[in-house]
């Protein structure tokens, strides 16, 4: 299905020249990574023993009695961190020492991949910098701390909007700069070949655990898995072991304050080709190419453009492409939270949200979400956008 980086006409490695030698070392060194049996069990190690990995799959006892369907949630959640962002921060971290780096540099937008990608550094004792734009760094001052507690120095960036997409830059260039001895840790399934695949097998991990646990608990595949996207990376680790089944795949991107207006994040659905932080793919862009602000109430899935193999999943009509808005994701939210126990993260909500009406007119059949993350983080949001949870 791939070749030399490309996923149908998406993909590919659209970087500066002088980075290129680096990408294609990093092709290199991840192809005899994944060779070396070695390499695979110290990931297989960290993955149990500091990550907690394998994350259970939950049959959700409540929503499944009142749907008349078995709803299963893959508890990414469980994962050290909250969610499934360090299965690939150990796994590039591992990969970055495997290849004779000190170095992790890594940006982050709301901070949830600094923290991950610090985690990972603190435990192999590496040196971790990570951009971070000062708008972002003013609004998420507990996540910065939280860096900065695991021995990550946070950079600041003060160019253009001073968010996310300076930060992208500003990592760019230090990589240009110190290659030697520096990773670029990028965060999900964007970025220049290898970095799509590389994050892809990393997360592939939840698929392949959740395949075994439904043939254990079910005897037979689900009918529908469900997983939001941001960039991607949850929903590829999930979806990839599926895709030669049928099983309906679903990704669930954010609709914002809706599709008709200009606050959403919902690059599959209303994107339009283009290239992006190195790939060819589908971005949310005007006329003249410029790239257009994005909105979702999960900061994770607020990203304008998508993973190049999800465009290229979608246009082989494999994996079907939906979106859901900030206020069903909400609804979802306090479903879960007063149904079954458990806080999701908002981006995995969006996931929930859609598969609610999935199970509404699927009787009887059997439904996996990923459930990404934990929304602990997310509890000020649900608090100040509906108010009432912390007068009751
Ligand atoms: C970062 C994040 C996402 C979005 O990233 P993907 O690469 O699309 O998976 C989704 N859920 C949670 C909980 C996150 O932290």
């Amino acid at each position: 299905m791939v070749s030399e980086g490309k996923f149908g006409k998406f993909g590919g490695m659209f970087a500066p020249e002088i980075l290129v030698p680096s990408l294609k070392e990093l092709d290199r060194a991840f192809k005899q990574f994944c060779a070396d049996e070695d390499a695979k069990k110290e990931l297989e190690y960290y993955l149990s023993e500091f990550a907690g990995r394998e994350t259970p799959l939950y049959l959700c006892s409540n929503l499944s009695k009142e749907y008349g369907c078995r709803i299963y949630l893959k508890r990414e959640d469980l994962v050290h961190g909250g969610a499934h962002k360090l299965n690939n921060t150990l796994g590039q971290a591992l990969l970055a020492r495997y290849m004779g780096k000190t170095r992790l540099i890594a940006e982050t937008g709301a901070g949830q991949h600094g923290i991950a990608t610090a985690m990972a550094g603190a435990t192999l004792g590496m040196k971790v910098d990570i951009y971070m734009g000062s708008v972002d760094m003013a609004r998420q001052k507990l996540n910065v701390f939280r860096m900065k507690l695991m021995g990550a120095n946070v950079i600041p960036v003060d160019t253009g909007s001073k968010t996310l997409k300076d930060a992208i830059n500003e990592a760019m260039r230090d990589w240009i700069a110190n290659v030697e001895d520096t990773y670029y840790l990028v965060g999900s399934v964007v970025g220049p070949h290898p970095y799509p695949t590389i994050v892809r097998e990393f997360q592939r991990v939840i698929g392949r655990e959740t395949r075994r646990q439904i043939l254990e608990k079910e005897g037979k595949l689900p009918d529908v898995i469900l997983a939001c996207v941001g960039g991607g990376s949850n929903a590829m680790g999930i979806f990839y072991e599926f895709l030669e089944d049928d099983v309906r795949l679903i990704g669930v991107e954010a609709a914002g304050k809706g599709l008709d207006t200009e606050m959403h994040s919902a690059s599959c659905c209303l994107g339009t080709e283009g290239v992006l932080h190195g790939a060819y793919t589908k971005i949310l862009q005007d006329e003249d190419g410029q790239i257009k602000p994005s909105h979702s109430v999960a900061a994770g899935l607020d990203y304008p453009a998508v993973g190049p193999e999800h465009v290229y999943l979608q246009e082989i009509g494999r994996v079907e492409y939906v979106a859901v808005d900030d206020e069903e994701t909400l609804d979802a939210f306090e479903v879960l939270c007063r149904k079954e126990g458990i806080l999701p993260a908002l981006e995995s909500a969006h996931a929930l949200a859609y598969a609610l009406k999935v199970a509404e007119e699927l009787e009887g059949g059997v439904i996996i979400v990923n459930l990404s993350g934990r929304g602990d983080k997310d509890v000020e949001t649900v608090a100040e956008m509906r108010g009432y949870l912390f007068e009751r």
